[in-house]
């Protein structure tokens, strides 16, 4: 009989679950809230019985299950299943979430960061094709990724590889919350992008719908700002190049060094689609290397929401061979 993954995509606000055939193919899916009162200590509980509860409900078995991976924020010790320092869900400190899940859901457990997590996810089932060499960019409220070469993701020393939002874009530019100047997350967040229109806006004297939202203290989004700029706003514009050329530059930089097969980027801020696809070739190509530029390709992510509890669940495929 086949047997099943399940993928687990934890959240600040949310926590998805998903069961997954061997292939990936996602079976059924469920949610819960992420409760991160009294220091997130109900965090890893309610997983464990949310499993156990639909394991019930779908009338399944453990011994149909090869595991269970899980992306999550903070800093994660992989061989002993540990996460510390994941503010968003209270944990300060060292949580060990494998050994719980583990004897709480009588499976195997494996788990690795959120955003190295969506890139496997995208490189299994989405943009990167099956690809061995995929580069993975995520542009949501902050800038993540997840780099994979030669099939394996690249971790580092002390699992800080892929941390491609602190590339540095602009010396001396926007003060970065790691306590540097000008990282590319500062620049290609939806935050980052709304902090580039207010500035732009403060000196353009000119027409602009966005101008006058702002000078109106208006709430502006990422969005907003894609979406003014695809109307020809001339100031939109110009924030949207910007921001493109510090995507380009970045994505150039990363292509140089570990020359993917795919670059995918995805988050929040890639629903801008084709139009912001576009704009960051354009600079890509200017900055890349003549060896790359041609075979580097650039995508958007296809997976959506889905490429974390996905991703998520190709951990687990480790354990296939070890029955
Ligand atoms: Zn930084």
């Amino acid at each position: 009989m086949a047997k099943k993954l399940i993928g687990v995509d934890l959240g600040g606000t949310t926590i998805k679950f998903a069961i997954l055939t061997e292939n990936g193919e996602i079976q059924q899916k469920w949610s819960l809230r992420t409760n991160i009162l009294d220091d997130g200590s109900h965090i890893v509980p309610d997983i464990i019985d949310s499993i156990n509860h639909h394991l019930d409900l779908y009338k399944m078995t453990r011994d149909q299950f090869i595991g269970i991976g899980m992306g999550t924020p903070g800093t994660i010790d992989r061989e002993k299943g540990t996460v510390i320092g994941a503010y968003n869900l209270n944990w300060k400190t060292t949580q060990n979430v494998k050994e719980q899940i583990e004897q709480g859901t009588g499976m195997q457990f494996a788990l690795d960061n959120d955003a190295n997590v969506a890139a496997l996810g995208e490189r299994w089932k989405g943009a990167g094709n099956e690809g061995d060499d995929v580069a993975f960019m995520t542009l949501g409220t902050g800038v993540g990724g997840g780099l994979i070469s030669n099939g394996k993701l690249i971790h580092g020393v002390v699992g800080a590889g892929g941390e491609v939002g602190h590339m540095i874009v602009k010396p001396d530019g926007y003060l970065c919350t790691c306590g540097n100047h000008g990282c590319l997350e500062q620049y290609a967040s939806a935050t980052g992008i709304v902090h580039i229109a207010q500035d732009k806006a403060e000196e353009y004297e000119g027409n602009s719908r966005l101008k006058a939202m702002i000078d109106n203290g208006d709430e502006i989004t990422a969005k907003i700002v894609f979406d003014l700029a695809k109307e020809n706003d001339y100031l939109a514009n110009t924030v949207v190049d910007e921001v493109c050329f510090y995507l380009g530059l970045a994505s150039a930089n990363l292509s140089n060094a570990l020359n993917p097969e795919y670059l995918v980027i995805g988050g929040g801020v890639s629903a801008a689609g084709e139009f912001l696809l576009k704009r960051v070739k354009q600079n890509f190509e200017k900055f890349a290397f003549p060896t790359v530029r041609t075979s580097t390709q650039l995508k958007l992510a296809e997976l959506g929401n889905d490429a974390g509890v996905i991703g998520a669940a190709s951990l687990a495929r480790q354990f296939v061979n070890e029955d």
